[in-house]
């Protein structure tokens, strides 16, 4: 399949050879017919996968489409953060660059002109909204927007905003929506609550399922068992002995962010936290600074692992275990972005060991093992194979003592 075959508009086709798409990824050749085709749909897609342009391909078509007179605010995109919000905004930038559909972003937090000025901007009329749940809510609430005419809903993420405790503002926000509208609810997983949330907000819906994405080849995985008081010199020696000139560090949580932040300048590493209560302004800049390079290395939780997509991050250490595969795999696939190489480190402590067997049996792979330098503590102590849920996989056994291979030396 190829773009041809959905018979976009010229202009759009030239905003998506300009974004250098030359071939639909699978969601998009699977999603695209349906979206034109005017259906509801649930799609099961991760982040990597192409999903974004999978909805705003045809969605801005049929904006391009629609006569001038009748242009009014058409889509209304929900996403859970931030940062999402702002990627999807750029990637309509850059997709409707010829076509002249106009965006506006609604997100939290910043100060109040960024607040006045979104008012300023609903004023004017735009074709898309891009929002987080709570903004929304509260210019609702104001009374700032008109979805008379809206005809799209989409609903980006929706297992995260779930997680992030959205369920209640969505079905409010719904609540303000024409009922006969288009609706697409995208998310990485779908446990049954998303299951539920759809049938209440989607009309007999398609559905489609891209498989759980695994890992890019291009990624070098590597484990250290390592104890929690030993991580911040180990992780030292890493950056400073492994020449990595762009790396992301997660950890996870807020508070654990910021602390580890304190800890690397502490030992002289030049780095930057990126969390939620930094002014936008302030996070805006640091992405400015680690995208143009002149900041080597970001701090950050499982936030920054999804959306972000900044080419030429040459490692990714997860301080902290992360809670679940679908995290680790986000997180990693920072690294190694668009068919380049690159590493991915996670440290592990005693607790960590459970955690980290369900992400090895989701990608199907284990991890080798790095031994810890010869100056550092002892490696933690780890259980027995069978107390890992590694019973059925034998392979797990080879490298189970945390031996493994020899890290480089350092
Ligand atoms: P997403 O899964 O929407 O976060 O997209 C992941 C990355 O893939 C983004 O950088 C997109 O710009 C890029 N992308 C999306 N569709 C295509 C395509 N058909 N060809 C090449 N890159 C794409």
């Amino acid at each position: 399949m190829t773009f041809q075959d959905f018979d976009f508009d010229d202009q759009l086709v030239d905003g998506l050879l300009s974004m250098g798409y030359t071939k639909p990824t699978p969601i998009q050749a699977q999603a695209i017919p349906l979206i034109l085709d005017h259906k509801d749909l649930i799609a099961c897609a991760q982040t990597g996968t192409g999903k974004t342009a999978a909805y705003l391909l045809p969605i801005l078509d049929k904006i391009i489409r629609t006569p001038d007179a009748q242009r009014h605010l058409n889509t209304l995109i929900i996403a859970p953060t931030r940062e999402l919000a702002m990627q999807i905004d750029q990637q309509i930038e850059g997709l409707g660059y010829f076509t002249g559909v106009s965006s506006i972003p609604i997100y939290g937090g910043g100060d109040g002109s960024a607040f006045s000025q979104q008012r300023k901007a609903l004023e004017a009329g735009a074709d898309v909204i891009i929002a987080t749940p709570g903004r929304l809510i509260s210019l609702l609430q104001m009374g700032e927007i008109n979805f008379k005419h809206l005809q799209h809903l989409i609903l980006d993420e929706a297992d995260r905003m779930l997680d992030m405790g959205f369920h209640d503002d969505i079905v409010k926000i719904i609540g303000y929506l024409p009922p006969n509208r288009q609706t697409l609810l995208f998310s990485a997983t779908m446990p049954p609550k998303i299951r539920t949330l759809a049938k209440k907000i989607l009309n007999n819906p398609q559905q489609i399922s891209i498989a759980v994405s695994k890992p890019a080849e291009g990624i070098l995985q590597q484990v250290y068992m390592v104890q929690d008081h030993d991580k911040v010199r180990l992780l030292k020696r890493i950056l400073k002995e492994g020449n990595y000139p762009s790396a992301i560090v997660f950890a996870s949580t807020k508070e654990s962010v910021k602390k580890l932040d304190v800890a690397l300048h502490q030992i002289g590493v030049v780095a930057k936290a990126f969390h939620s209560d930094l002014e936008q302004k302030e996070r805006e800049e640091i992405m400015r600074e680690f995208k143009n390079k002149s900041l080597p290395i970001l701090i950050g939780t499982d936030i920054l692992s999804r959306g972000i997509d900044v080419e030429g991050i040459s490692l990714v250490v997860n301080f902290n275990a992360p809670h679940d595969p679908e995290d680790y795999i986000h997180r990693i696939g920072r690294t190694a972005r668009a068919e380049t190489t690159g590493t991915a480190i996670t440290f592990i402590n005693d607790r960590d060991q459970r955690k980290f067997a369900a992400i090895e049996a989701m990608i199907g792979k284990e991890i080798t093992r790095i031994s810890l330098p010869a100056d550092f503590g002892e490696t933690p102590n780890h259980h027995r194979p069978e107390q890992q849920g590694a019973r059925n996989n034998p392979r797990r056994k080879k490298n189970y003592r945390g031996g493994g291979k020899s890290g480089p030396k350092m």
